[in-house]
């Protein structure tokens, strides 16, 4: 079966068309959108509706985000092409392939076996690869390929971990939902050595980030 075809490509592009009636202007975002099968990201029970803008069902009881929220955290990160981006919460690997296919040199971090095994293989499929990949725990980042010029999270985290935080080069974006039941987006800025900016953007509803990786 061809990994992508026509009836694929018609509906990314109305989803982007509706990402943009929904406030997404940047055009690097878009693209990527309009680039990434995210049908082939989901379980093939959900493919027919992979276009509309909902989260579904992953493995190990995770979801894939809507693509509103990837296109939305995205768009905050402000990549550039080459920038040095760090991932927590690999799930699916879709939000990798968006931030490969802007141009980002990614490192991504996953606690589940099962999705960090599934995203592996599918992000090598559609050649839209990370640098460098990794079965572990995001609360600690990875110290050996600091700093980042950008920081994602995609998991809800109780507070923000401080080991990501010094994880960021100065002048650089953290992007991470934060809260218990339900998240706040929040963007942070990184000053200097000791000093931080924080913006506040709007309610989501993520699944928990948790500490340490899956048995
Ligand atoms: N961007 C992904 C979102 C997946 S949901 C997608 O659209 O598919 C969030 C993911 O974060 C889950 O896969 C979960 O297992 C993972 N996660 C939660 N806590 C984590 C941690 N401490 N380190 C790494 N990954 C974590």
């Amino acid at each position: 079966m061809p990994v992508d075809d026509f009836k694929h490509q018609g509906r990314r592009k109305m989803l982007v068309d509706l990402l943009m009636t929904k406030g997404i202007e940047d055009k690097k975002v878009l693209e990527a959108i309009n680039i990434v099968p995210r049908h082939l990201f989901l379980d093939s029970a959900f493919a027919e509706f992979a276009y509309r803008d909902e989260a579904f069902p992953i493995a190990a009881g995770q979801t894939i985000s809507h693509p509103y929220t990837v296109a939305f955290q995205t768009q905050l990160l402000d990549i550039h092409p080459n920038e040095k981006v760090l991932e927590i919460g690999t799930g699916s690997g879709y939000q990798t392939a968006v931030l490969v296919a802007i141009g980002a040199e990614v490192f991504s971090i996953e606690r589940q076996k099962e999705l960090f095994d599934f995203s592996k293989i599918i992000l090598k499929k559609i050649n839209l690869e990370p640098r460098y990949q990794t079965y572990g725990d995001g609360y600690k980042g990875l110290p050996s390929f600091a700093p980042f010029d950008k920081i994602i999270v995609t998991a809800g985290a109780p507070e923000i971990p401080k080991d990501l935080l010094q994880q960021l080069k100065i002048g650089g974006i953290m992007v991470i939902p934060v809260g218990e039941q339900s998240q706040q987006m929040i963007v942070i800025i990184r000053l200097d050595e000791d000093q931080f900016e924080k913006y506040i953007f709007g309610d989501f509803k993520f699944v928990p980030m948790l500490e340490s990786r899956s048995k």
